[in-house]
């Protein structure tokens, strides 16, 4: 008897940053590591990815697989394979000579400013994913699924509607407040069929919004926490396309991240100073003292250490750190930051730290390990965000046994569980909670952790939780998988129902 082996689910993964090859934020993390849980889950995974110019410097000896030529764009589109990291999965990054090859942020000019021509380049990027979905780009692969993350890709879900038997689509919002939006002659520019102009469609107010691509054509759309999934289909928290999403409600689901052991582990991670585990949590100190050097703080161990890494814009609640940092002359509290974005809220944070320098340190920029340093060597960290979809830092905080301070909302919600005299004494609590974003509740829940912070017994319960937790991407990758599944057998069904 001949056992035919299950064939493995092919999953086309499109990303327009994926970490270590290009990362602005947590799409890259997400992107540099479901892709690995979902193979080791037996599905056969391939990558996406623009092949900007900063990919190309870094990584010289990739391989051409095809040229394509698209009617209507001077010149050829060239794929190159990669890989990802360290894996074996292949990364499929699309070069151009005007839209990808320049150097510098993905989506930002050197001023800070989007490029102009971002509507055209990542039209261009979606027609590509197109052709790579439909099997039409000589790689001889046709993947079952298509998975699309964030704005640039959610173009190809509208595009493979109009296209019998395409391969369905999941579409994921990392975060809704970035939506793609571009005036109408954006749309003619870029040759989209003209049946997608339509307020039920493409047209966000008169503008060209390519997240409605998603939004409106994906099989199935999901974010990345049940939380947040919840949030946006409010006025509040929907940017506008609550309306659609409550529609939608059905087919809208929410997956918090995971966390990419290989890079975000204190026992093997080699940009701090002294790795440690659970049990050895008291050498976490030495790493405090690195901290302190680096950041030219007085070198003490009782002091209560803050950090905070990330986006300096409103989004990350950054106001209210530096209302509470104005109170801290003379307590026994440090904090250290690291982050770029806002020019007045970096102005603000600088002078901060020029003032009151035994106290506070501000490094403005972008830098993988002092990241890593923060984590290791802080006490708590603050994420007192308005809005967070998921947000990785409180994670990367818990497994480094950094006690995570957070507003009430979206993913840090999902994910960190209250200190109360309840969840103390049932081993629950990994942190601090505050309910509204209020300077008020905001210092009153950085009290809270200080005097637990001097409650050695209890803010040991609450490292020994967090840094326990599963946080990985297996389990998360094991709700994708189940989710693709969904959405095949939803997809084989309707074929069965509208065959003639
Ligand atoms: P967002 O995607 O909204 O920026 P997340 O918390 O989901 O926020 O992910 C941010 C990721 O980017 C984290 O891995 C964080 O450590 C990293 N990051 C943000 N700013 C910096 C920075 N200035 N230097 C190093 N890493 C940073």
């Amino acid at each position: 008897m001949i056992t035919l082996k299950p064939q493995k689910l092919k999953v086309l993964f499109a990303t327009s940053e994926a970490h270590p090859l290009i990362k602005t934020g947590g799409l890259a993390d997400v992107a540099g590591a479901l892709p690995i849980a979902l193979q080791q889950l037996e599905c056969d995974v391939r990558v996406i990815l623009p092949a900007y110019g900063d990919i190309l410097a870094k990584y010289p000896a990739i391989t051409a697989l095809t040229e394509i030529y698209l009617s209507g764009i001077p010149g050829k589109v060239t794929l190159y394979a990669t890989h990802l990291g360290e894996s074996n999965i292949e990364v499929l990054l699309v070069e151009h000579y005007s839209a990808f090859s320049r150097n510098g942020n993905p989506y930002l000019s050197q001023n800070g400013e989007a490029w102009p021509d971002n509507a055209e380049r990542f039209a261009l990027f979606n027609k590509i994913i197109r052709l790579v979905a439909l099997d039409q780009a000589q790689l001889d692969w046709k993947p079952d699924i298509i998975h699309c993350n964030d704005w640039q890709t959610a173009l190809v879900p509208a595009l493979l509607k109009l296209v019998p038997d395409a391969p369905p689509c999941l579409f994921t919002i990392h975060n809704l407040a970035y939506q793609g939006l571009f005036p109408q002659n954006a749309f003619n520019s870029i040759g989209l069929p003209t049946e997608l102009w339509s307020p039920y469609m493409l047209e966000f107010y008169g503008q060209l919004s390519f997240i409605k691509g998603g939004l409106v054509f994906a099989d199935r759309i999901n974010t990345v926490s049940p939380q947040y999934a919840k949030e946006i289909q409010t006025p509040e928290m929907g940017c506008g396309l609550e309306g659609l999403l409550k529609h939608r409600r059905n087919v809208l689901s929410g997956i918090v991240n995971g966390i990419d052991d290989t890079v975000w582990n204190p026992e093997t991670d080699q940009l701090i100073e002294q790795r440690f585990t659970n049990k050895t949590f008291a050498q976490k100190k030495i790493n405090k003292s690195a901290l302190q050097r680096l950041y030219g703080l007085p070198d003490k161990a009782d002091v209560f250490m803050l950090g905070f890494v990330g986006r300096l814009v409103e989004q990350k609640g950054v106001d209210l750190i530096i209302e509470f940092l104005k109170t801290i002359k003379n307590r026994p509290v440090q904090f250290c930051l690291l982050g770029s974005g806002d020019n007045t809220l970096q102005d603000m944070l600088k002078k901060l730290a020029e003032e009151n320098p035994a106290q506070i340190g501000v490094n403005i920029g972008y830098d993988e390990a002092i990241a890593h340093q923060i984590e290791a060597g802080s006490d708590a960290f603050l994420m007192p965000s308005r809005f967070e979809p998921c947000g990785l830092n409180q994670l990367y905080s818990l497994r480094y046994g950094t006690i995570p301070i957070v507003h009430n909302v979206g993913g840090l919600a999902d994910t960190v569980v209250n200190a109360t005299d309840k969840t103390i004494a049932d081993n629950t609590a990994t942190g601090f909670v505050f309910g509204e974003p209020t300077v008020k509740a905001f210092n009153q829940a950085i009290i809270r952790a200080q005097n637990a912070y001097r409650n050695t017994p209890i803010w040991l319960k609450l490292v020994k939780t967090g840094m326990n937790a599963d946080l990985s991407w297996r389990s998360s990758g094991q709700k994708y998988l189940k989710l693709y599944q969904e959405i095949l057998e939803e997809s084989y069904d309707r074929a069965l129902i509208y065959r003639p």
